[in-house]
């Protein structure tokens, strides 16, 4: 390669854009028109290109199909009034990506292609970032191997892609959720900080047995015992307990954006905030006495979703009102308006 991560373009002669129903998306089905590519082989990054969006043909001896080093982000990218487009704090996603790699044995991605390949690539699908009230556009890096032979061994090749693609606003149907003491995410010196696509499949099966109970989704716990409380599906958990902001801390969940800049956001209210332990006992026993006025899951999907009812060992404990809920709502509604350029941004987070 000449320059160092010299990124091609070959754009699409096929645009899909004509197409897209803004006023009609559903989340992850309609993809923009074109996609970052890179290839690791030989210890290095050989060729970063921008095509169009297309199938990529993978031996059946692939090694992420077998052995599992896949590792994926989640990033949204918002437009102004002024029809300029800002991505929301890519520079953490690329920060969790690179443990992720690590951590499954994976090359880092460098900077030159997550941060400068992302913004080529949102420049040049710009139209596909939807200006309807509430809609964004959603970012998928991923990571596999794709070493074309058996055995168990960190793959010697990869392929890093982004794809993008507008995704509605989401409506925040309240979470009922489910305390799960059974099933097990993540256990400490595990991968449960990580955003690996086999911490998404072993969710699958304990969560449909949730749902087939009435519930939309779990509570997961702590491998050791099940008395503390970790994260919630695809979201971080956060709840107000007396005048203070807690989420878990634990690093067997990940480490949510959302959340964090949530916090951060309370902080410069004046309000409390902790990252620690919360055990189901204190959640429960919190909701009886009214110490615990808000619960809510956070994350990039939905910014952030109430949570209205939590079954724990055959009961369900009722929360307030989300309507109710002012910390909740102040909170939502300063991040949305932060992200869509609507105020000033004093932490910086629009890229
Ligand atoms: N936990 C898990 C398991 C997730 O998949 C996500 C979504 N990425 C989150 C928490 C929330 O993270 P973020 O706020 O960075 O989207």
């Amino acid at each position: 390669m000449g320059h160092p991560y010299n990124i091609e373009v070959e754009l699409t002669q096929n645009s899909q854009l004509e197409k897209v129903d803004f006023n009609n998306l559903k989340f992850g089905q309609i993809l923009s028109d074109h996609m970052l590519v890179a290839d690791y082989d030989d210890g290095e990054w050989k060729e970063v290109k921008i095509v169009p969006y297309g199938n990529i043909s993978l031996s059946p001896a692939t090694s992420a199909l077998h052995y599992g080093q896949a590792i994926f982000e989640g990033i949204k990218a918002y437009k102004f009034e002024d029809d300029r487009v800002s991505i929301f704090r890519p520079d953490k996603n690329f920060e969790r990506f690179n443990k992720s790699a690590l951590r499954l044995e994976m090359p880092a991605v460098p900077k030159e292609i997550f941060i400068d390949g992302l913004k080529k690539l949102i420049d040049i699908d710009r139209n596909f970032v939807p200006n309807t009230a509430g809609a964004s556009l959603y970012i998928r890096p991923y990571m596999f191997a794709t070493e074309a032979a058996l055995g168990v061994h960190p793959s010697k090749s990869y392929k890093f892609v982004i794809i993008t693609g507008p995704v509605g606003a989401y409506y925040n149907k309240p979470l009922r959720v489910k305390v799960e003491t059974f099933y097990t995410r993540a256990a400490a010196g595990g991968v449960g900080f990580s955003k690996n696509a086999g911490n998404y499949a072993l969710a699958l099966y304990p969560t449909k047995l949730a749902q087939d109970e009435g519930f939309d989704q779990l509570i997961w716990t702590d491998a050791k015992e099940h008395k503390y409380v970790e994260e919630a599906g695809t979201a971080n958990l956060v709840f107000m307990l007396g005048d203070t902001l807690v989420t878990p801390g634990s690093d067997t969940v990940l480490q949510g954006v959302t959340r964090h800049s949530i916090m951060d956001i309370a902080n410069s209210w004046g309000i409390k905030t902790e990252t620690r332990d919360v055990s189901v006992k204190e959640l429960i026993d919190g909701i009886e006495t009214g110490q615990v006025s808000e619960a809510f899951a956070a994350g990039t999907a939905a910014t952030l979703t109430p949570i209205s009812e939590i079954g724990f060992e055959g009961k369900v404990y009722k929360l307030s009102d989300p309507e109710t809920r002012t910390f909740s709502n102040r909170v939502v509604n300063y991040l949305n308006d932060l992200r869509y350029g609507k105020i000033e941004d004093p932490f910086g987070w629009n890229f």
